[in-house]
């Protein structure tokens, strides 16, 4: 398969190497040129590296890490994947571009107070296995436990719930693992939860690009114990697991 920049490459060649040319042009053209060429290579081989994650099976786009957990899984009933590894989203909800961070979840209509937004899927990992993840595969994992995950190993709309410091989702307090809205929301409004209710991993600090009045500008793994009152009833099961182990908490 040729690849764009590798026509950009072999385009460049000829052109720098071209002896009239080589007279014309002058150097600050070439810097230009080559700056330019440059960005778009980048551009195009991080598009190449997440396209090169995937492949296609039945109009859905997999994670090929998922044939180190499952290698059986393209021989599987197609129903029973999408049943088991397809987040069951809200009818009104349906993922858009221009949010917070690319994509997003938005709302179609006004969803009310305790609607239950998204019961999430997705495939139990150990914190040993993360380390068969790549940098990809990592922004689609979720904390359940000190030591247990879920790994979504389908491109699926539940995968694209951003961060908010000011949100209007929290964790469903029922069996089932998902997010019911903390709030009425209004339609065409992002759907949003702060990730500080969810876990503390990875063990890392993010800037925050949530942009509200009250946000924290970064994103750390203690936020928890910050924010925890602030979500009481929203808290995911293993956050609240965690609040209990509080010295003085009540
Ligand atoms: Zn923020």
């Amino acid at each position: 398969m040729i690849y764009i920049h590798d026509l950009i490459e072999k385009y460049l060649f000829c052109y720098f190497s071209n002896s009239f040319f080589r007279h014309k042009v002058t150097m600050i053209k070439k810097i230009g040129i080559s700056i330019i060429a440059v960005f778009m290579l980048n551009c195009l081989s991080s598009m190449n590296k997440k396209n090169e994650n995937y492949f296609m099976m039945e109009g859905m786009k997999i994670s090929k890490t998922t044939l180190k957990f499952m290698p059986e899984f393209t021989k599987k009933n197609i129903r029973e994947i999408k049943k088991n590894y397809i987040s069951e989203m809200h009818p009104a909800l349906e993922v858009r571009e221009n949010s917070i961070e690319g994509q997003g979840v938005f709302s179609k209509r006004e969803i009310k107070k305790g609607e239950v937004l998204v019961v999430f899927k997705g495939y139990m990992i150990s914190r040993k296995e993360i380390e068969l993840l790549n940098e990809v595969d990592l922004n689609y994992i979720t904390q359940f436990d000190e030591n247990l995950f879920m790994f979504s190993p389908i491109r699926e709309p539940g995968d694209f719930f951003n961060h908010s410091c000011s949100p209007n989702a929290g964790f469903s307090q029922m069996e089932k693992y998902g997010l019911v809205a903390m709030r009425d929301i209004k339609k065409d409004e992002e759907v949003t939860y702060d990730y500080s209710i969810e876990g503390n991993y990875p063990d890392e600090t993010w800037k925050c690009l949530c942009g509200n009045y009250n946000c924290r500008k970064y994103i750390k793994p203690d936020d928890w114990k910050i924010t925890y009152k602030k979500y009481k009833g929203y808290l995911s099961p293993y956050i609240k697991k965690l609040v209990k182990k509080l010295p003085n908490n009540n």
